[in-house]
């Protein structure tokens, strides 16, 4: 397919805030391709939907492309000053936006004088595939000279596409693509284009999309095979699935939710693992499904040696611990893993242990459907339990009192708190899903916010004093799921030491944009903005309603920083709907 068919639909998309538009449009678009039977791109275009370059549990090469560079070429292949670029750009926010409207001018001003000329749908466009090939080898050249190079294949690449291909390249590029339509409204389109029907078929596509999270494989099935095998879809191994998520209500509603008896159980303040076990080899997915084995050499090491099943598809939380293994350490601790060196050093600095809490997949056998206790019978056969590896404690449970007194008992093993789960006969494990089957609870006391919320770092004010030239407050934003986009909630100012504030602004100042990043709405006006990456946790007083964030209405009274939450990509952080609810809750 060629890129410029899939550059309109972008721009139909965009031009529209109308879910229900969007998805007649992404079904036209699913119709045509299934009419004329080309799904050789599919994947592709699926994942440049979602904004990505390629499948979101997969990780590509950074194009390693600064915005200087694209205005170099937007100025040579033009031949526009970098300064009309420069102030065209701080006026949109967007290099895509200011290359097409620089471009679309200097064409319509050519053709004035030159009628021989081709108009923008005369131009030939690249096929996508070439233009992935193309990309990569943008990401791929290195060293010497690279910047050159990388100037000359995308020269190359300008030369050939319109202005409105241009524009999405270069967002493409900047890792800024961000059509505006959730993967909800995307499966929504695929069903309603290739099957005609949409209310129940899309329930089929986001199972087996849950299950397999990877849209540009479900889409190439769906298109070549059929609804029936989409149904067919099951876990595979090595292929991480979705997660489950716990939902939160004031405790006294805890019992009434989830009946009696339940469970509650520890809930552990470390880094969550999908562990994938095929024979001796060992695969752990963290919470975004990427695939983090390296960091914990360690951890598959005990697998190995003490997990008896020969495939197993299991969860559980990988926790900092003393070295005698007596007392759980904070996730700050743990956070000493993350590094990509010396990682042999570090598994000795900071032992771990993996708390274990879920099943999904024993042999050939799926217990994602079967009910939490009978999981949990199975994982208490498998594990070996020692030092480093153990089932995380749980407890039956009859009553509020009775789910206090546990809360206070994990709250002094220096836990976050609990999980309370159902073990009714449909206590499955809902993946991909925040529902209310699991709920956590972190805090008691009623009308202040006792749990933590999730936000985006999207700009910051510098300091003052003795924080002058080091950002002294972040604007951090939540996400509107229905709208894709993130919205200012409030201004974090404290809660940090000099050594994090200072690492916090070193790592947030790769992603520094001139202007205000497509896709965030903010009121506020910062020193800084940056693109929609670096997530932290932060705990506040109480959500109020605000005046000054007035298109989300609500802001949150002294927050303060907690942690960087690297487990965590933009998209899963608090959203819109949740802080209305706690606000509700308060
Ligand atoms: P939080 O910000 O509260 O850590 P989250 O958004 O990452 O939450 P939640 O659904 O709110 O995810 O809480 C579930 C998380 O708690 C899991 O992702 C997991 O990392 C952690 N956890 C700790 N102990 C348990 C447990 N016993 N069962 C399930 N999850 C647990």
């Amino acid at each position: 397919m060629k890129f410029s068919i899939l550059a309109k639909l972008f721009s139909n998309l965009e031009n529209t805030s109308k879910r229900l538009e969007m998805i007649d449009m992404l079904a036209e678009f699913f119709q045509d391709i299934k009419n004329e039977d080309h799904f050789e791109d599919l994947n592709k275009i699926m994942y440049l939907l979602q904004g990505h370059l390629v499948s979101n549990i997969k990780q590509f090469k950074k194009m390693g492309v600064a915005e200087k560079m694209i205005i170099e070429a937007l100025s040579l292949h033009a031949g526009i000053g970098k300064k009309k670029i420069k102030n065209i750009l701080v006026k949109e926010g967007d290099i895509g936006a200011t290359a097409e409207i620089l471009l679309t001018k200097k064409k319509k001003q050519k053709s004035l004088f030159d009628f021989g000329e081709k108009s923008n749908s005369e131009i030939e466009s690249i096929d996508i595939a070439e233009l992935y090939s193309q990309l990569r080898k943008i990401a791929k050249t290195e060293g010497e000279g690279s910047q050159d190079s990388k100037l000359g294949i995308l020269r190359g690449l300008m030369s050939k596409i319109s202005p409105l291909e241009t524009k999405y390249l270069l967002r493409i590029i900047t890792n800024t693509l961000r059509v505006g339509v959730s993967t909800q409204t995307i499966i929504d389109g695929l069903a309603l284009g290739f099957t005609g029907e949409k209310e129940t078929n899309r329930d089929i596509i986001e199972k087996a999309y849950n299950l397999h999270p990877d849209l540009g494989d479900i889409t190439t099935l769906l298109a070549k095979k059929g609804l029936e095998e989409v149904k067919n879809v099951k876990i595979t191994y090595k292929i991480p699935i979705r997660m489950m998520l716990a939902s939160r209500v004031p405790y006294s509603e805890i019992i009434t939710r989830l009946g009696t008896p339940c469970i509650a159980e520890y809930k552990l303040d470390g880094e969550r693992l999908q562990i994938h076990k095929k024979g001796n080899n060992i695969t752990l997915f963290s919470r975004r499904l990427l695939n983090i084995t390296e960091q914990y050499p360690d951890v598959c090491q005990v697998i190995r040696q003490n997990v008896t099943a020969q495939n197993v598809i299991f969860e559980g939380e990988v926790v900092a611990m003393d070295p005698f293994y007596e007392k759980m350490r904070p996730f700050q601790v743990l956070s000493k893993r993350r590094r990509k060196y010396d990682v042999k050093e570090m598994t000795q600095e900071v032992p771990v242990c993996l708390f274990v809490f879920d099943l999904l997949m024993l042999d050939d056998i799926q217990y994602i459907n079967k009910k939490l206790p009978e999981r949990r019978k199975i994982l208490e056969k498998i594990i070996k339990e020692k030092d480093e590896l153990k089932l995380v404690k749980s407890k039956r449970i009859h009553s509020t009192d009775e789910l206090l007194e546990f809360f206070h008992e994990a709250r002094n093993e220096g836990t976050e708190g609990i999980i309370a789960k159902s073990i009714k006969e449909d206590s499955v494990y809902q993946a991909g899903n925040r529902g209310f089957l699991w709920i956590k609870l972190k805090g008691l006391e009623g009308g202040k916010l006792k749990d933590s919320i999730d936000v985006v770092l999207v700009g910051a004010f510098y300091g003052k004093g003795r924080r002058t030239g080091v950002y002294g407050t972040y604007i951090g934003a939540v996400y509107d799921k229905e709208n894709d986009q993130f919205l200012a909630f409030t201004r974090i100012a404290s809660g940090w030491t000099d050594e994090i504030m200072e690492s916090l602004m070193e790592e947030i100042n790769n992603y520094k944009q001139n202007q205000k990043p497509k896709g965030v709405i903010c009121e506020d006006k910062p020193d800084e903005w940056f693109s929609p990456a670096m997530v932290i946790e932060i705990f506040g007083d109480e959500i109020t309603i605000s005046e000054k964030f007035s298109t989300l209405g609500y802001s949150l009274r002294f927050p303060v920083f907690q942690r960087v939450r690297y487990d965590k990509g933009i998209k899963d952080i608090t959203t819109k709907a949740e802080i209305i609810q706690l606000y509700n809750a308060q």
